[in-house]
């Protein structure tokens, strides 16, 4: 028999809704065993209820596999479990016109943990807690002979491996270790490189494919302001789908550089209205307000800004912030593409934040569009810390 956890008494019904996270509160008793240990977990009566890994560093002791008794966790149910994941991508894999996108995505695909990215001929894993770190080189093997890649980089240096008492970690896992100058992907037919050594997340914000292909139908004769552009995402689609100017603004010089490597990759690396500049969102929305300058399409795509419950308020003023300014810089009949990567700012609450901005700038505002992360990107029912990436797509129709 496993090394067994019981839960205490009555703290057994999120496991049976299915949600694959036991935190150390609900536990009465656990084994003395070595972190990404296999259990089992049971009710104060011995009855069983999941199957799942340990770790007695982490807050979430346990995270769930399996609820079906007569499922062993072997080599086999890795395998069964990453070919499942990778063939619901069936449709991406078909798609020429986009070669990276998410394979693996931990928990909503019931591999808690796990992240596979695939840029083109490479993949990318992140292992972000401790039973997934000792199965990594099995399941880099499985990877192999599932995909044959040219080779496999391992992103473990997410902070969140920190409370899971794991070191961060980058390097090559298996063949080839990935080109220093980037390696060229396509996303909606169009090209960009991407650093897999040392981008952001994996490498590219494979969560906003979808977006990007949608701001960049709002962009023909536009003067797009793209806020946060990191690599030129939505950028390139603006630029290529015939934006009047597009202005990318981010604080990272190196994101810039290869934003411009990525426009030029597109044959628009001489529009001479575009403009690629660094600095603070939060200083230049404001510069340009003094300036007068106005814009018809605005996207805002900043970084996480609530990591904790504790952050929630500052986040959502730094929310207000921008979205505010960019209400005021907006022309009427503009367009707002704006979102939030918190999952604990919820959907209800980042509108609730937008229409507090639009009501202090003056703006009378619609939403067109609910936006979310992309469907590489799901989100698990039982797991709904899986949807995490909200958007909406606004128009201004009145200044008053
Ligand atoms: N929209 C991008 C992803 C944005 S990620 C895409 O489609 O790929 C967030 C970006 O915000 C990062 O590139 C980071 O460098 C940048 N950033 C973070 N804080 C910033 C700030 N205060 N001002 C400008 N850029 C910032």
């Amino acid at each position: 028999m496993l090394p067994t956890v019981t839960l205490k008494r009555g703290r057994e019904k999120p496991v049976r809704l299915r949600h694959p996270w036991i935190f150390s509160g609900a536990i009465a008793r656990s084994p003395a065993v070595e972190p990404g240990t296999i259990v089992e977990v049971r009710d104060t009566q011995g009855t069983f209820l999941a199957r799942g890994y340990f770790n007695p560093t982490s807050q979430i002791r346990v995270r769930l596999l399996t609820w079906d008794e007569a499922e062993p966790i072997d080599t086999a149910f890795w395998r069964r479990r990453l070919v499942a994941s990778c063939a619901r991508r069936g449709g991406l894999a078909a798609d020429a016109g986009t070669t990276a996108y998410r394979l693996v995505s931990a928990e909503a695909d019931l591999l808690p943990g796990l992240i596979v990215d695939r840029y083109g001929d490479w993949l990318v894993v992140q292992a972000l807690t401790a039973g997934i770190e000792v199965r990594l080189d099995e399941l880099a093997t499985q990877l192999e002979e599932l995909l044959a890649p040219r080779g496999i980089y391992e992103r473990s240096d997410e902070a969140v491996r920190e409370r899971e008492g794991l070191p961060l970690r980058v390097g090559p896992l298996a063949g080839e270790p990935p080109p220093a100058a980037g390696v060229e992907i396509r996303e909606n037919g169009l090209g960009f490189f991407v650093d897999l050594i040392s981008g952001h997340k994996t490498g590219f914000y494979l969560d906003q494919r979808e977006n990007r292909e949608l701001v960049g139908t709002y962009a023909r004769g536009r003067r797009v302001l793209n806020c946060f552009s990191y690599t030129g995402g939505f950028s390139v689609a603006a630029a290529a789908a015939g934006a009047a100017r597009v202005i990318s603004v981010d604080s990272s010089e190196p994101a810039l550089q290869l934003a411009e490597r990525n426009l030029a990759l597109n044959g628009l690396g001489d529009r001479p209205n575009d403009t690629l500049l660094p600095g603070n969102v939060f200083e230049v929305l404001r510069g340009f307000r003094t300036e007068e300058r106005r814009f018809d399409l605005i996207v805002l795509d900043p970084p996480k800004f609530a990591h904790s419950a504790g952050q929630v308020e500052a986040a959502c003023r730094g929310y207000k912030d921008i979205n505010l300014l960019a209400f005021q810089l907006l022309e009427v009949g503009g367009y707002l593409a704006t979102f939030s990567c918190s999952g604990l700012v919820s959907a209800d609450l980042f509108q609730k934040v937008v229409f507090g901005a639009a009501l202090d700038a003056g703006a009378e505002v619609q939403i067109l569009r609910r936006l979310s992360q992309t469907p590489d990107h799901p989100v698990l029912l039982s797991f709904p810390e899986s949807a995490y990436l909200k958007g909406l797509l606004c128009q201004k129709i009145l200044e008053v």
